[in-house]
């Protein structure tokens, strides 16, 4: 089944304690179709500048990625971020962001795009996921991903929004904020009745939870020795929940919960390295058995 995501495209500079990378590819949309095309074929919409390397397009291709959907705006500049991680690496801060191509993206969805099955949200501006999300003919299942930015600054726009996708998928602390409460799992449920019927709370090194209907189920993170780079769990964690659920077609209960386990191993391969380093080499046959061991890991 088809998969499109939509998202940034990105050239970040990241500092944590094992080391310094300056221009290298990020974005969400660049997490999310490299971690889902390990177990699918995905579509991608986004913008770069002229100055976003020919080497990342390869990458892309090579991946088996659609890129119908990535505009490169002539004259523009690719979105870039810069973000440096704390000694433990459970907080980042954002040094500076410069929107670029990003400030003005407006996508327009190839045609054959909008009949995709499965969607993914990436986050971002609530008016543009909105936007996205009106040219769509019938999706079978759209997860929204937002954060603090826009919980503060444009609530109603995304209060709209969460009335019409089937899931949500935010960290801790988002979830939070969003439903005005600090325990964790009744904010879940006062999430849950503003629309989604699937919530995913993300709590970094901790694991996720998920809210299905009216059941809970939680995942601990893939046990690592070595982290070295964070940025883009959130997002291939998200790569291989809609990875996993564009593959089985299963929204269920039991769908989601192996759903939840394909995510947590799709994130474990991105920080493992810098940027897409993790997951570039990583084959669904990797994949398979990194499932299998955690399986093992959290069965009582
Ligand atoms: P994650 O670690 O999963 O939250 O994703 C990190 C990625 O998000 C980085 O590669 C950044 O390029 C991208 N990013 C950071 N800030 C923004 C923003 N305001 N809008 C879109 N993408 C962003």
């Amino acid at each position: 089944m088809s998969l499109l995501v939509v998202g940034s495209v990105a050239l970040d500079t990241v500092t944590t304690p094992h080391g310094h990378r300056e221009n290298v590819l990020g974005g969400s949309c660049s997490f999310f179709s490299v971690g889902a095309s390990i177990l699918t074929r995905v579509r991608m919409v986004g913008a770069i500048g002229d100055d976003f390397p020919e080497e990342h397009l390869s990458l892309f291709r090579k991946r088996n990625i659609d890129l119908a959907g990535l505009e490169r705006v002539r004259g523009g500049k690719t979105f870039r971020w810069a973000g440096r991680y704390q000694p433990r690496m459970d907080t980042r801060e954002t040094l500076w962001t410069d929107l670029n191509v990003l400030g003005r993206f407006k996508p327009e969805l190839p045609t054959e795009f909008r009949e995709t099955e499965f969607l993914f949200l990436a986050n971002g501006d609530p008016v543009t996921q909105t936007y996205v999300l009106d040219q769509m003919k019938n999706p079978r299942f759209v997860l929204l991903d937002t954060m603090n930015l826009w919980i503060d600054t444009a609530r109603e726009k995304l209060l709209a929004l969460l009335s019409r996708v089937d899931g949500l998928i935010l960290n801790d602390e988002e979830a939070r904020s969003l439903a005005h409460d600090e325990n964790l799992i009744s904010a879940m449920r006062t999430i849950r009745r503003l629309g989604p019927k699937i919530l995913i709370v993300k709590k970094g090194e901790h694991g996720a939870v998920l809210l299905h209907d009216d059941r809970y189920f939680a995942v601990p993170a893939y046990p690592l020795v070595e982290v070295k780079d964070p940025t883009g769990a959130g997002d291939s964690f998200a790569s291989g929940v809609m990875g996993r659920v564009a593959v089985t077609g299963d929204l269920s209960l039991a769908g989601l919960k192996s759903a939840m386990v394909f995510g947590t191993v799709v994130a474990s391969f991105c920080v493992e390295d810098f940027s897409l380093g993790g997951l570039v080499g990583i084959a669904e046959a990797d994949v398979e058995r990194r499932v299998t061991d955690f399986t093992d890991f959290i069965r009582l």
